[in-house]
């Protein structure tokens, strides 16, 4: 699933870019590529005899990308699988529950470590009514829990779009800002879309 995460953000690397190029410096494609493709490199390094615990699997995507990427993002996109790794601590599989866990921790995290609120135009603002969601989703299956909560972020992206934004460059745009999508949380859509797409092509999720 984390592979399929690593692919589709580096498949979005044009669309991530522009839109940063809108608000800000253009830079967030090429530093989410560059993150997600040092996070491939050691998830593949890892044994793939089902020994690495669920929270390993995270954390080390986590911490790939603190150390690859940089910048403001690295720090926030890093502390996401990280601090939502640390929550699946003694977990043996990922379902709904876990999904719940990993999202509510990693928007903590991130908005501890950031300080944005929903409403500033980051990717709390996608990151945060996912983790929402997931809270109420969490008895259910993890293909629809993950259908719902990818829905929630690319809501909270799309209403991204409406908000003057409170941190980073695009703080200067003012209400020109308006009308364009922040780039974090169109990542937290990319990320989330396709943790949903691996899950609902398993076999064992559509029996
Ligand atoms: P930089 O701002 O250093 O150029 P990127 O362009 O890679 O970094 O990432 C910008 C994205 O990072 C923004 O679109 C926003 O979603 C996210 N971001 C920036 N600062 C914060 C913050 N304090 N809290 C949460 N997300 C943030
Ligand atoms: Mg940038």
């Amino acid at each position: 699933m984390l592979l399929l995460v690593a692919d589709r953000v580096i498949a979005a690397e044009p669309r991530l870019s522009e839109a940063d190029r809108n608000l800000g410096d253009g830079d967030h494609g090429l530093g989410m590529q560059r993150g997600v493709t040092a996070a491939r490199e050691k998830l593949l390094a890892l044994p793939d005899d089902g020994s690495v615990p669920v929270e390993k699997l995270f954390s080390t995507v986590g911490l790939a990308m603190m150390s690859s990427m940089g910048g403001a993002s690295g720090a926030i996109f890093g502390t996401l699988f990280r601090d939502g790794g640390k929550a699946l601590a003694g977990r043996e599989s990922f379902g709904a529950s876990e999904l719940a866990a990993f999202l509510r921790a990693a928007c903590d995290g991130v908005m501890a470590r950031g300080k944005a609120n929903p409403g500033d135009k980051t990717m709390v603002d996608a990151l945060h009514p996912a983790a929402a969601r997931a809270g109420e989703v969490a008895d259910g299956p993890l293909d629809a829990a993950l259908a719902s909560v990818g829905a929630a972020a690319e809501d909270g992206c799309e209403a991204s779009k409406g908000m003057v934004a409170v941190f980073g460059r695009a703080r200067s745009l003012g209400e020109a800002a308006i009308g364009f999508p922040d780039a974090g949380a169109l990542s937290v859509t990319v990320i989330l879309g396709a943790m949903r797409d691996f899950v609902a092509g398993l076999p064992s999720a559509s029996e």
